[in-house]
């Protein structure tokens, strides 16, 4: 049965973590990437809507009181921006748990004034940036018809501009880049100048179907429903790309420790 709320979870990026979902029970974002834990994404749309009122996860949230948390993270069964009513959800939980909020977004909304408008009501935004060029937006992330890499690069630039919370750059490597991507990507990031960088590799098989334990952590062992393998680059990889974009850029770099 669908809750709006689903945790707690421990995040390697921001510590225990209560998740809050607004997108319901059926899948839904603007992008289908190709490591998506939600399984193939089941409605694929730009077009923002209220799925799950505000009502529901103020009622749900009071079963985890007192919050003994670090924070509140709105993610869960899709785009969270995609919801009309992320602004409104956001300041209401921000209110009655005073708990910092934290946004994840991919980043395809941003040229849209509401949407930014209801992110600066975050304390902190994590913004997915997973392609250096179109041909990898098109491989990896494959958003929906109509939605382009400029217009994507254009909405993260216009947000960094006035956001007055922390922001977030997170990237998930699925095979190693190649020097002209690693260039590409390191001029986007000194543009963007976020806080910080967050670099990861899949880890976890991908669902077929959605499934709800897809919105936090899955443990490590077998699973009760249908999976297929994700390319993934090597720990070494990743903390090799990490190492030479510290060493180029003064913003700090992190990436996913191995899991257990
Ligand atoms: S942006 Fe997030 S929710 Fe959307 S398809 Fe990609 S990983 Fe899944």
């Amino acid at each position: 049965m669908f809750t709006p709320i689903y945790g707690p979870v421990t995040s390697w990026r921001y510590g225990t973590s209560l998740g809050i979902d607004l997108i319901g029970e059926v899948s839904t974002c603007s992008f289908d990437c190709a490591y998506c834990q939600l399984g193939e994404i089941e409605r694929k749309t730009q077009q923002r809507q209220i799925f799950v009122p505000t009502s529901t996860v103020i009622d749900a949230l009071q079963d985890y009181a007192p919050w003994d948390l670090d924070v509140i993270t709105f993610s869960g069964s899709g785009e969270p921006t995609l919801a009309e009513n992320l602004g409104e959800a956001i300041a209401a939980v921000k209110e009655i748990t005073q708990k910092p909020v934290i946004v994840l977004s991919n980043a395809t909304l941003l040229n849209n004034a509401d949407v930014r408008a209801a992110l600066n009501q975050a304390d902190r935004v994590s913004l997915k940036l997973d392609a250096p060029n179109p041909d990898l937006l098109r491989r990896i992330n494959r958003p929906v018809s109509g939605l382009s890499w400029q217009q994507i690069l254009d909405g993260l630039h216009r947000f960094r501009r006035d956001y007055p919370g922390i922001v977030d750059i997170q990237t998930m490597l699925l095979t190693p880049w190649t020097a002209a991507e690693e260039t590409a990507y390191q001029e986007l990031v000194e543009q963007l100048q976020p806080q910080e960088i967050q670099l990861n590799t899949p880890t976890r098989p991908k669902p077929i179907g959605h499934q709800l334990d897809g919105r936090g952590n899955h443990s490590s062992g077998d699973r009760p429903y249908a999976v297929r393998q994700l390319k993934s680059v090597s720990r070494e990889v990743l903390q090799d790309f990490a190492t030479r974009l510290q060493a180029a850029i003064a913003i700090p770099v992190r990436y996913a420790p191995a899991p257990h």
